[in-house]
């Protein structure tokens, strides 16, 4: 990085130095001129993106700083990663909605690795707040994540002692899950998510293909692949029906407002189970399983119908993710990296492991 530097500035000078040359040796100026200019280009390129080995991959870990760590309360924190060597790739528009993704954080003490959701989401200085990133925004490849600690958790307890400035590495992206998509369908919009003012559009959108359904199964930082799939450039184009579990939505700090702004633009219909105000999944299996849908099959390039019964939704698929023992209340248990069958609540309304899919 200093080396890189370095040579940045050796060029700008020789440049400066090279600009008083004489009239008689013009034409060789010219073209030292052009050469100075490529080679100019070529560090300065250099040192801003780096070589190719500086982009995030799955090789070798890549450093970044922690550029914004804001606790929520006293295990759950925001945090933004920005790469110490600006990152090229857009991996929101090379991943796109339909990959639900995750990084690994190295803990470099004890060599473990654990994976993270990024969210499409970023730290703004000016207005003091996380907003989310523009359409072809990569925000030069930072990373935003929603955070929990445990108390005997390794990696997270040393995530939450973190300072602004410090160093961490990254390997990625990992892909979790993958939602089919029609290349030929239309860009879902998200300006409500900038301004809350933007009409509620979701009453007049069309699509080429009628968009399928999902239901969401969210317990504490579960929500994240939630929010990932929705919150995105040209976000999941179906309805989400998130049930998501925590002990308080205020847990969620700025980032509960995205979940309101979703459901008022039709995007969510949220289920709240909130443990602290005893409106608890343990205490109320009933209600749950009430609401839970029957599956709906999956129809590929299905004729599009205006959304004239918006409000019905007809999940084709369930997504499971939180803590071990929420999974099996919900699924049935998840064995590491084996799905299981699929027990619990689903399975009691005839889902099963053609469409249900736990995620971590
Ligand atoms: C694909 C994927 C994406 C993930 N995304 C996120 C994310 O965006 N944000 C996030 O905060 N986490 C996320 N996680 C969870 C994360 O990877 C770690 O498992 C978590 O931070 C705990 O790791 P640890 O090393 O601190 O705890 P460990 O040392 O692994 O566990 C120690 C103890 O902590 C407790 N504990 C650990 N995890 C949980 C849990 N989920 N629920 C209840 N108790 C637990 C248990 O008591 C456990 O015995 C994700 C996991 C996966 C697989």
């Amino acid at each position: 990085m200093v080396l890189k530097g370095l040579l940045f500035k050796r060029f700008v000078s020789g440049s400066v130095v090279r600009r008083s040359g004489t009239v008689s040796n013009k034409v060789l100026f010219g073209v030292g001129a052009a050469a100075l200019t490529a080679s100019l280009g070529y560090f300065s390129y250099k040192f801003v993106y780096g070589n190719g080995d500086d982009e995030l991959s799955l090789d070798k870990f890549t450093r970044y700083r922690v550029s914004y760590k804001k606790p929520i309360d006293g295990s759950h924190f925001l945090m933004e990663l920005t790469p110490v060597v600006k990152q090229r790739t857009n991996l929101w528009l090379k991943l796109e909605s339909e990959k639900l993704w995750s990084v690994e954080v190295k803990q470099p003490e004890i060599m473990v690795a654990r994976n993270y959701t990024p969210l499409p989401l970023k730290y703004d200085a000016q207005s003091d707040d996380i907003v989310p990133l523009k359409d072809g925004d990569n925000a030069g490849g930072k990373l935003f994540f929603y955070l929990k600690q445990y108390p005997d958790g390794e990696v997270s307890r040393w995530l939450f002692k973190m300072k602004e400035g410090d160093q961490v590495e990254l390997r990625g992206p990992i892909t979790e899950y993958e939602l089919p998509r029609d290349s030929d369908e239309r860009k879902r919009d998200r300006g409500f998510l900038f301004d809350s003012k933007t009409i509620k559009n979701h009453d007049v959108e069309t699509f080429r293909w009628r968009p399928f359904d999902i239901s969401f199964y969210a317990a504490g930082t579960g929500i994240a692949p939630a929010l990932q799939l929705t919150l995105s450039e040209d976000p999941f184009k179906g309805k989400l029906q998130l049930f998501y579990s925590c002990k308080q939505l205020e847990e969620l700090g700025p980032l509960a407002k995205y979940l309101e702004l979703l459901q008022q633009n039709g995007r969510i219909e949220l289920n709240l189970y909130e443990s602290s105000k005893g409106n608890s999944l343990r205490k109320d299996t009933k209600k749950l399983l009430d609401t839970i849908p029957a599956p709906s099959k999956y129809v590929p390039k299905a004729t599009f119908k205006s959304n004239s019964n918006a409000s019905i939704i007809s999940p084709v698929l369930s997504l499971v993710c939180g803590p071990d023992e929420y999974i099996s209340t919900i699924a049935g248990p998840k064995y590491l990296q084996a799905q299981g069958q699929t027990g619990g609540l689903l399975k009691q309304k005839g889902w099963n492991e053609e469409n249900v899919y736990k995620l971590s």
